[in-house]
């Protein structure tokens, strides 16, 4: 039997449109996407989309970060003024409208510039460094046709992109603690320890003999920022134990950069990941004139603006993520979180099995979670789980039956990322039938809250879906 892939994953969650089914006119050619290269997220990956960017705004805006919104079309003449235009501009959409040029944003930096500049033109020197700005940020790309490839590589994704605009002294620090961020994130709200000898960094530099074509700025300046970006990365490295290999000429066009890859199970097999990315820039600043008004407004020195992401394009994170877990979702993620599973057994008792399921129902909708409910029987009930398992895959399902409502408990079955098995345990419930569930809730959630502030509820009853 093939083993399924990412897409497969995607497509029973229900996380981007299925190809071919129930939208006969649109036909085969769109497939489970708006175009070539453009995902177009379904109900599941509506949920999923959401509740990670408030896991993410959280997590961010607590360790510092400001939050931007930025628009998906700008004038090309602030993508000039970057040098995207001049050094990135065979990746870029580039349209005419009432003889104006304008671009669909292929990066969010220029905006976070912008940003920046006009706040320490406002506030003058009350505004602090590093100054620190984040964004779910949604970009465009061209990729030849030929490459694109599920969700792995496509031309709209979304960064979890900052940039950070920090003095030169401050640089290393800056970096570590990028690195840091990365490592409670992909542990804390996706479960993925970070420490089994399945990570490295990889050190993208410049090919020096397309320093001026390719890569924008002077020898020296690239010489000395790779330099200081080694030195960074293997501290990094020894602190953590990992390994690091260098990639000539992969650098970014304004700077080098420092990438964490980790291997991850996929369906050929365990393949490495580019997850976050920390890179170095010393053009920008100075496109943006940063370097001439942070030395006016708040003294003489040196300043470097860091691009980072921690999970990079979410879109391939997701895609290699749902590979590795077999479309497991933690908790918070999952687009159905509980399934609700009401079985008769054409007793008296059924009545009430209907009434607690329901009323249970109801209450976890009220609490903003998740939910279906799915009818089932004796004789049926490891088909429906079977089911359940095959398509949605909530993390929780519960048992209401007879032998339940008998004794006041409901029978609940979690699933653990780290064995990949369910356990399953009892809960009583009284007046309120979600009360007792409601701490096995709490303790799915609890990591991610520690991480971001908060856990997300984001209410649905999905029983269609079942
Ligand atoms: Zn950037």
């Amino acid at each position: 039997m093939r083993e399924k892939d990412h897409i497969d994953y995607a497509h029973e969650l229900d996380i981007v449109l299925k190809p071919d089914a129930a939208v006969p006119l649109i036909g085969k050619e769109y497939g489970h996407f708006s175009g070539p290269g453009i995902p177009l997220f379904s109900i599941g990956g509506g949920f999923l989309r959401q509740a990670l960017q408030q896991i993410l705004v959280g997590f961010h805006a607590r360790r510092g970060y400001y939050i931007a919104e930025t628009p998906i079309l700008a004038s090309s003449e602030l993508f000039r003024l970057s040098g995207h235009m001049d050094f990135y501009r065979e990746n870029m959409y580039v349209f005419n409208i009432e003889d104006r040029e304008f671009t669909v944003k292929p990066m969010n930096c220029p905006y976070h510039l912008l940003i920046f500049m006009s706040h320490l033109a406002r506030f003058r020197s009350r505004v602090k460094l590093p100054f620190k700005i984040f964004e779910v940020g949604r970009v465009h790309r061209y990729e030849p046709s030929g490459s694109l490839y599920g969700l792995l590589r496509v031309r709209g994704f979304t960064q979890d992109d900052a940039h950070i605009i920090t003095p030169e002294s401050e640089t290393a620090s800056v970096i570590a603690g990028v690195f840091e961020e990365m490592k409670s994130l992909l542990e804390l709200v996706f479960r993925l320890p970070m420490d089994e000898g399945n990570v490295r960094i990889r050190l993208s530099v410049s090919d020096r003999s397309q320093v001026g074509t390719h890569f924008m700025g002077t020898l020296e300046e690239w010489e000395a920022a790779e330099r200081a970006l080694e030195d960074i990365a293997k501290r990094i490295a020894e602190k953590y134990n990992v390994k690091v290999n260098v990639g000539v000429g992969e650098a970014a066009f304004y700077g080098p950069k420092i990438d964490l890859m980790m291997s991850l199970r996929g369906s050929s097999g365990v393949k490495e990941w580019q997850m976050g990315t920390i890179q170095f820039d010393f053009n920008l600043p100075r496109r943006f004139k940063v370097y001439d008004y942070v030395k006016e407004i708040l003294g003489d020195m040196k300043v470097f603006v860091i691009h980072r992401a921690l999970l990079g394009s979410l879109e391939r994170f997701l895609g290699g993520y749902l590979e590795h877990y077999k479309g497991r979702l933690p908790f918070s993620l999952a687009p159905l979180q509980i399934a609700v599973l009401s079985i008769r057994a054409g007793e008296e008792a059924d009545a009430e099995v209907e009434k607690v399921s329901a009323e249970l129902k109801w209450a976890l909708l009220q609490r903003g979670l998740r939910v279906a409910v799915k009818e089932s029987s004796r004789t049926g009930l490891s088909g429906d789980v079977r089911f359940l398992e095959s398509t949605l895959k909530p993390p929780v399902i519960v048992y209401v039956g007879p032998k339940e409502v008998k004794e006041s408990t409901l029978t609940v079955s979690v699933y653990d990322h780290a064995s990949g098995k369910r356990r399953n345990l009892s809960v009583r419930y009284g007046s309120d039938p979600a009360e007792g569930l409601m701490a096995v809730v709490e303790e799915q959630e609890r990591e991610v809250k520690e991480a971001s502030g908060i856990a997300p509820r984001i209410p649905a009853d999905l029983t269609h879906m079942v």
